[in-house]
């Protein structure tokens, strides 16, 4: 009934125990024989004891020694006890002997393949009782399923064994106490099951054997009072054949019974018994000391439950740790993303989970994560990356709201819009979104969905919420450093790279190449006559002509090009693997696209060109600062020779 497991051994390996009891069992033979005197058939049958009880030892060398043993003291008793020895018979026995020996280990073998099922199969059911008991206990209280990664389940398995066996350890003592104090026949815990249909025996201490398995109708006789009543019932001088205590399977004698209800906030959790089939009948002080023990009893569940509990708080602050120090060392803001899922995937199970960011200043939700269950089956190449702006989805309330939704993370009925009508999640029956705010804004939210009820109750919840806040924090951090590297390399009138950026990513490009052989080209560039587009139209309409053509160079260039600000009105792109011939049709397109924008002025519109040099690595310098020293005299001469031209370095 009470289902405790023992530590599992596993069966040892005994071959080293074979050596020794062979030298022993070969002494005790020969001994044997000499004091027979002569051959006598009883040496043979010592012989097979030896082979049986060799293969008894389970393993196959030992097998093995036991017919070695056995033909040993074969050629030693032909040897030493006759006078010519009969080789003929010798070796029929040895084969017998072998044949015994095989036989004794494989009929063995058998069995102890068999045993070692059997033995499984009970651990196993072991197992999956103590996981029924605590439920029964509510010590897992929610009764619901345990998280799915495999070290988390481990140790809620251990912790719960421990539960389990600690309020099967007080109640069997207080039982036995009760026993012993006042003399009982039987003392037994009934406790309801989770769906409150049927009664179970927990523990029992008794005189008797004709105890009732398996569900008890908790309506049945005196226990069923017990239940309706939920008070205490006394009942004395039962006649003979009374059937109406549901533990025993038969009528066992009893003469008195007390049931004593066991009740948690006005909650029937189980019944506690006792009987006697003397004479005595129970008294108002025994009642006392009953509802005592009763007491006893659900305190220690509840104690164990709040251990277990406590247990769990323990692991999930760990989590929290863990995910502290992770996220503390992540700078930018796509791998906050990965770990604030890392952290959400180990706090609480999950069919689909996004995070999401929000941008006040444009009022705009984007989703930058999303994971889902391997057998869930939603389209997530549409959520990816998708961008939406405010409206009545819970994301939007949400952070609007700066409060989680929906209120109790439970979705009754229809799913809610979520992010918004077209960028669904398929229907969970558990929901929650969690804002990520801090101070006094939110930069985004963790939205995680499940498709079974009650997954998300106010202990996820309040998890979560924890490593939100870490995670919106966090996010922040990353944007702002992410918002000052972009200050520290970039130029702040055109947003092109500046020129330190721009030294150092041509230092590792340069090496680069020059690791693997490839060539590159630079374009050094400055417009035309640009002090007097300052003089005549003023210098705002000069950073204007800047900012346009620093975006025109970002349209024609390719993705792979480097275009930077070099100085003033100078510009310097970088080509990679690109030879000369190509980075001059480059630069001759970029010309023509900047001598085609038309600038609107208060003197009326107006064009600019630009002038161009061109060098390449390796052919027209060695050294990066005379390739650039190269492009600057190309360019020099395209000023010289007219402006409005490109120049090849290998030309001038
Ligand atoms: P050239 O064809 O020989 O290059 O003639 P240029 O007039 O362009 O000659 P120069 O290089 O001497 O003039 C560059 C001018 O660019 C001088 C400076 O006032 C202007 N300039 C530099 N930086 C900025 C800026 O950020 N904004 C504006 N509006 N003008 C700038
Ligand atoms: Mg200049
Ligand atoms: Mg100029």
């Amino acid at each position: 009934m009470s289902a405790t497991t023992r530590s599992l051994s596993h069966p040892r390996k005994r071959t080293r125990a074979a050596w020794p009891a062979t030298l022993a069992a070969l002494a005790a033979c020969l001994l044997g024989a000499r004091a027979l005197g002569a051959i006598s058939p009883d040496l043979f049958a010592l012989s097979y004891l030896i082979v049986a009880l060799y293969a008894a030892m389970g393993t196959s060398r030992a097998a093995a020694s036991g017919v070695v043993v056995a033909i040993s003291l074969e050629i030693l008793s032909q040897l030493t006890l006759f006078a010519s020895p009969d080789w003929g018979s010798f070796a029929s026995r040895s084969l017998l002997f072998t044949l015994s020996g095989a036989a004794s280990h494989a009929v063995l073998g058998v069995e102890m393949l068999a045993r070692r099922r059997r033995h499984k199969l009970e651990v196993d059911e072991a197992r999956e009782n103590i996981l029924i008991e605590a439920r029964s206990f509510r010590l897992n209280h929610s009764g619901r399923a345990l998280d799915a990664a495999e070290a988390r389940a481990q140790s809620e398995q251990l912790i719960l064994t421990d539960a389990v066996e600690a309020v099967h350890h007080s109640t069997y003592v207080a039982l036995g106490l009760l026993k012993r104090s006042l003399g009982c026949h039987t003392c037994v815990l009934l406790w309801m099951e989770p769906s409150g249909d049927a009664l179970r025996i927990r523990e029992l201490v008794s005189d008797c054997d004709a105890i009732t398995e398996g569900d008890i109708d908790p309506a049945r006789g005196a226990v069923g009072g017990v239940v309706r009543r939920r008070e205490v019932v006394h009942l004395s001088d039962l006649r003979a054949g009374y059937r109406g205590l549901p533990y025993y399977s038969e009528a066992v004698g009893a003469k008195h019974f007390l049931g004593v209800p066991l009740l948690e906030q006005g909650h029937l959790r189980g019944v506690l018994c006792v009987d006697r089939t003397d004479d005595r009948g129970f008294e108002a002080g025994d009642v006392d000391v009953i509802e005592e023990a009763g007491a006893y009893i659900l305190r220690a569940i509840q104690n164990e439950r709040l251990f277990t509990s406590v247990e769990r708080s323990k692991y999930a602050l760990s989590r929290f740790f863990d995910a502290s120090r992770r996220l503390n060392a992540v700078l930018t803001p796509a791998d906050v993303f990965e770990e604030a899922m890392r952290s959400v995937a180990e706090l609480t199970p999950f069919d689909v989970a996004v995070i999401s960011t929000y941008d006040p200043d444009l009022d705009s939700h984007t989703i930058q994560l999303v994971e889902i269950a391997d057998d869930l089956k939603l389209d997530t190449s549409k959520l990816q990356g998708a961008a939406f702006g405010s409206n009545a989805g819970l994301v939007s309330m949400a952070i609007k709201n700066q409060h989680y939704l929906p209120y109790g993370g439970h979705v009754r009925g229809e799913t809610p819009v979520v992010f918004t009508r077209d960028l669904g999640i398929g229907k969970m029956r558990s929901l929650l979104v969690l804002p990520l705010c801090v101070g006094e804004g939110v930069v985004g939210a963790i939205t995680v969905g499940h498709r079974e009820p009650h997954r998300y109750g106010s202990d996820r919840r309040e998890m979560l919420e924890v490593v939100g806040n870490q995670v919106a924090i966090t996010l922040q951090n990353a944007n702002l450093y992410a918002q000052m590297e972009h200050m520290a390399t970039r130029d702040g009138l055109t947003g092109l790279t500046n020129r330190r950026e721009f030294m150092s990513r041509l230092e590792e490009a340069s090496a680069r190449h020059r690791r693997n052989g490839r060539t590159f080209s630079l374009l050094l560039t400055d417009i035309d006559h640009f002090k007097s587009v300052n003089d005549t139209y003023g210098h705002p309409v000069g950073d204007e002509v800047l900012r346009r053509v620093s975006a025109a160079f970002r349209e024609t260039l390719r993705e792979c090009d480097l275009p930077a600000r070099y100085g003033g009105e100078e510009f310097i792109v970088l080509l990679e693997e690109t030879e000369i011939e190509g980075a001059v049709v480059i630069a001759d397109r970029l010309r023509e696209a900047i001598a085609a924008l038309v600038f609107q002025s208060e003197q009326g519109p107006f064009q600019c060109t630009i002038s161009m040099g061109v060098a390449q690595w390796p052919g027209d310098a060695e050294e990066l600062k005379e390739l650039i020293d190269a492009s600057d005299q190309a360019l020099y001469a395209s000023k010289k020779n007219g402006r409005n031209r490109v120049t090849r370095w290998s030309d001038v």
